[in-house]
């Protein structure tokens, strides 16, 4: 029987396992943390967003420039497949607001206990508190416990789903990294995604709105070809968050990376700015300007507070609305990536085949977050994580089916 080691238990590892337990693999889990999948359960805290409806089209988009490769992946184990997968674990799914698949109990907690009982009858082994550090000079993998014990292990194929540098408290803290790049494996530099961003608001603004959400808006990087992204965006003390400014991560870092980033919020995305200086034009008398926005375009407090921290306020009509319309602020950084919800940068593409296997380190395999690709919110950060655990694993069986 061929013997697996499956390095990190995230949903892509304890995927991974399961698929190759379930092919009559012996199959052995090693994971630095005292309990696995910690990143699974906190993400349950926020009811577990599996996946999405979306169409197939609009749905790989979300991947951008990794959608091609990844493709293949979504579609071998898609949406469908890892909502009856939940179901099949006692846990049903839903469909929520805006096409977001949950388990029916909104929780991790029982998905991961049936999860890791089934993996359990599977005769899979979980060891914990084992960091992978490294490679042995025969190719074998270096552990080290808890207690400073070191063993090397070798088996017929690995799997690596060490997941990127979010929360690393959580386990995952990119240290794979560097022994990666020793090996000769190009990987990309992991950067923080789905992260708040850093906006130096008045003290006044700050003091009064953080914690308000902006309701409701357009978030465009002013210079990037798109996209808009609509939604509710959370006011912070440090700066802003939420749905909206994940999705338009990307164009951000890049804006970010060109030394200069603007993001534009447009306050009223539903009306052109000709609808919103038609609205203006009906200015009462003794109307403040607060009660002229409200009144005419219905801006809230925070709203109309924002359009101030952008400078004076225009009086007429057209240049208020085109301000409504396109808000400026400016973005000095991105929250660290101890704060970020996930990873941009992973083992660059070029290094592996198409089944993940590593060019480099034939029977070597890598999924899930630590692959270079990034996506918002919203179900598709776990999707990939199965997908491509279940990809590796099936690449796993072949890789052994043609060394036999
Ligand atoms: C707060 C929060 C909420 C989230 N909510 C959602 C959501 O609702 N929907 C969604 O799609 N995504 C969500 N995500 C993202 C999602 O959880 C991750 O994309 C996913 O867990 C990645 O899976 P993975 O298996 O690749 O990596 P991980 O889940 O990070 O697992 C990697 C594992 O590898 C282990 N490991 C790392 N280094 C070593 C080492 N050297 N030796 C041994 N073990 C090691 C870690 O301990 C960890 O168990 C959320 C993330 C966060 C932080």
């Amino acid at each position: 029987m061929s013997t697996v080691t499956v390095v990190g238990g995230g949903p892509a590892g304890l995927i991974a396992a399961e698929v190759l337990a379930r092919a009559g693999a012996t199959v052995t889990v090693y994971d630095r943390m005292p309990s696995v999948p910690r990143k699974f359960l906190l993400a349950g805290h926020g009811g577990l967003n599996l996946t999405h409806t979306e169409d197939r089209a609009p749905f790989l988009r979300r991947y951008g420039p990794s959608a091609e490769v990844l493709a293949p992946m979504l579609d071998a184990f898609g949406p469908a497949d890892l909502r009856a997968w939940c179901e099949g674990l006692g846990e049903p799914t839903f469909v929520g607001t805006s096409g977001r698949v949950f388990p029916q109990s909104f929780r991790a907690t029982p998905l991961v206990r049936a999860w890791l009982a089934r993996l359990g009858e599977l005769g899979v082994r979980i060891e914990r508190r084992r960091r992978w550090t490294g490679w042995a000079e025969d190719g074998g993998l270096r552990f080290a416990g808890d207690d400073g014990a070191a063993s090397t292990i070798t088996s017929d194929a690995v799997v690596f789903a060490l997941g990127g540098a979010s929360w690393p408290r959580l386990g995952a803290d990119g240290s794979w990294t560097a022994p990666f790049a020793e090996r000769g494996v190009v990987v990309a530099p992991l950067l923080p995604a789905n992260v708040g961003l850093r906006v130096a608001w008045s003290e006044a603004f700050a003091e009064r709105f953080a914690g308000t959400p902006l309701k409701n808006v357009g978030l465009t990087v002013l210079g990037a070809d798109g996209p808009t992204a609509r939604g509710d965006a959370m006011l912070t003390r440090a700066g802003i968050e939420g749905g909206p400014v994940y999705a338009i991560g990307a164009a951000i870092q890049d804006a970010l990376a060109r030394g200069r980033c603007v993001v534009e919020v447009d306050l009223r995305p539903d009306l052109s700015v000709d609808q919103l200086a038609d609205r203006l034009r009906r200015r009462r008398p003794k109307d403040s300007v607060s009660n002229w926005l409200r009144r005419s375009v219905g801006l809230d407090p925070a709203a109309i507070a924002l359009l101030r921290e952008a400078g004076a306020l225009p009086s007429e009509p057209e240049p208020m609305a085109a301000l409504i319309a396109s808000v400026p602020v400016a973005v000095d950084a991105t929250m660290p990536i101890e704060r970020a919800i996930s990873t941009a940068g992973g083992v660059s593409w070029a290094e592996v085949d198409e089944a993940l296997m590593l060019r480099r380190l034939p029977g070597t395999f890598v999924a899930g977050e630590m692959l270079d690709w990034q996506a918002p919110t919203g179900g598709y950060l776990l999707q990939a994580s199965f997908s491509t655990g279940v990809v590796a694993a099936q690449g796993v069986l072949a890789w052994l089916d043609r060394a036999r």
